[in-house]
């Protein structure tokens, strides 16, 4: 190996460690972009130099990205924003909710090396927190999490910390804890240093926390009853051994805690900081198809983790966003796709919402890159340069919406067909084969109701075919075996498909007290969520 090679393995590894790549986890208006908002003008107030208490304007961080939306065609609610704080560059990679909530959402997080679990102090764990963790569970994705709205009345501060170790399992172990109930938030003890941290929002909010730390006679003094009942919850936590363990964080059993307000800035930095310290980057290594696993700073590889088509006929561009997991890319260099070994070409890779609006010509491990017009490109695909690479296929998350599909226009039966199966190899919906319907009638399946939208519309513009969709009265899908379809013919409201992507053989169920029933009544039956 020349000592060229050497030393770009090396800049690749240097690189690739400084990469944090995380998604926000978190119900609708737990406060998801105003967090991002505040973490990104965090980071471009104090990456100004000698501006850290200079004026940050929260708008002009979302006009930035406006910008270049316009500029690039691209939307800015479903890519991944890139800023640097300290020696770090960060990866946000968006979670879209609300009503875009869908596939995609989950598939984001087998893109991120850990998820921030934001929760609303008032709500406490809300349920598409809860789905999105399960994900991050499954994948032994570390999760930080913050407790947000800390400005306003909501639960207690141990009472939040019962609820994540009871519903979900993980040890809370907070790194900072408040002072002041919710309502009344006067700053934090940074549990690691025994100091406090008093935190002020600043006239009008759009700009850093104002912050002081002091030692804690100092802060006793200054807040008697408030800060003996922090003192006395501190001495609980340090009793219970709930401080942070680095190994239980990486092995996804324990998360650390944090508590602020992101409209405020308040913890923010606490949040930035945790994540340049704490959160991993990423793995030195990923295991391959083949069982082997690629080095982080071996030859170039990634893989497509959403493709995003663009629902306006006039320039119907589709951007393939590629995580990289391996090697250097540089702008304009030949790739190999995965499932095919034909070269394809990165001259049009963008990376989306890069720091400033130049286009950033390389990036590292950890880094997102959308390849516009990659029409080649499938959901999960595998690229590389030198050795071929194969990343294993992304799952398929379980489906909560059912519709039959069907055209009454005999005649475009083949292009409906053609479209249906384009839409499913993209991972637009899951298609299901229904025995009962027979292939004219497939059933499509989704996260999000928005994935219907989409299919029907590219079916009627890319494929010219006007479809109906009768949605069927199920919400839970669980998988089965041949054993279990038998079993379930006997019982009623519950049908079995089979999922063409992977053969799976799902049981649909129209609730889960439902399924819950099923499972009683035949203990040996397979069923898992
Ligand atoms: P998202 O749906 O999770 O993206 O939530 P948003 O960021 O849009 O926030 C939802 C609402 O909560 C908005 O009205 C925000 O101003 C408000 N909000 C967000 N963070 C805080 C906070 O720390 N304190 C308070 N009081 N309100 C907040």
């Amino acid at each position: 190996m020349s000592q060229n090679v050497l030393a770009s393995a090396a800049g690749v590894a240097a690189q690739a460690g400084r990469r944090r790549t995380f998604a926000v986890i978190s119900h609708p208006d737990a406060g998801k972009s105003t967090m991002t908002e505040a973490l990104a003008l965090h980071a471009r107030v104090i990456g100004q130099a000698g501006a850290v208490h200079g004026k940050g304007d929260r708008k002009g961080v979302v006009s930035d990205w406006m910008a270049m939306e316009q500029q690039r065609g691209i939307s800015v609610t479903s890519a991944a924003l890139q800023f640097s704080y300290r020696d770090t560059v960060i990866n946000l990679l968006d979670t879209p909710g609300h009503a875009d909530f869908s596939e995609d959402t989950y598939r984001v997080l087998t893109a991120v090396d850990s998820a921030v679990m934001l929760l609303d102090a008032a709500k406490g764990l809300e349920p598409q927190t809860l789905k999105l963790f399960e994900v991050c569970r499954q994948r032994q994705i570390p999760v930080m999490t913050f407790i947000n709205k800390w400005d306003r009345p909501g639960h207690d501060a141990l009472a939040l910390l019962d609820e994540i170790e009871q519903r979900i399992g993980l040890r809370p172990t907070p790194l900072t804890w408040p002072v002041g109930v919710a309502g009344h938030f006067r700053g934090v003890v940074d549990r690691r240093t025994g100091r406090f941290i008093r935190m002020e929002r600043s006239p009008g909010g759009s700009d850093l926390a104002i912050e002081e730390e002091m030692d804690a006679d100092e802060a006793a003094r200054r807040y008697g009853a408030d800060w003996d009942t922090a003192a006395e919850e501190l001495d609980l936590l340090a009793m219970t051994g709930a401080d942070h363990d680095q190994k239980t964080f990486l092995a996804a059993t324990s998360t650390p805690v944090l508590f602020g307000a992101a409209v405020a800035n308040l913890g923010v930095r606490q949040l930035l900081n945790l994540l340049v310290e704490l959160a991993p980057p990423p793995a030195a290594a990923r295991p391959t198809v083949a069982g082997t696993d690629q080095p982080v700073d071996g030859p170039f590889s990634g893989f497509v983790f959403k493709i995003q088509a663009n629902m306006n006929r006039a320039h119907r561009d589709q951007v393939a966003f590629m995580r990289i997991c391996s090697g250097r890319f540089e702008r304009g260099m030949i790739v190999k796709h995965g499932v095919t070994g034909r070269p394809f070409t990165t001259k049009y890779a963008q990376q989306i919402f890069g720091q400033g609006r130049d286009t950033i010509d390389e990036a590292f491990p950890g880094d997102v890159v959308g390849l516009v017009n990659a029409t080649a490109l499938g959901i999960g695909d595998t690229l590389y340069t030198e050795t071929p690479v194969q990343y294993p296929p992304l799952p398929s998350f379980p489906p909560e919406h059912f519709a039959v599909v069907r055209t009454s226009d005999t005649s475009a039966f083949k292009r409906f067909r053609r479209g249906i199966e384009q839409l499913d190899g993209e991972g637009v919906v899951q298609v299901l084969r229904s025995e009962q319907r027979g292939d004219q009638a497939p059933v499509l399946a989704a996260v999000g109701p928005m994935q219907f939208e989409v299919a029907t519309y590219r079916l009627e513009a890319e494929f010219g075919v006007q479809v109906k969709l009768d949605h069927l009265p199920y919400e839970v899908a669980a998988r089965t075996d041949a054993a279990g379809r038998e079993i379930l013919r006997t019982e009623s409201n519950v049908e079995v498909m089979t999922r063409v992507r992977d053969d799976a053989l799902l049981a649909l169920f129209p609730h889960r007290w439902r399924l819950r029933t099923v499972a009683g009544r035949h203990p040996d039956l397979r069923l898992d969520e």
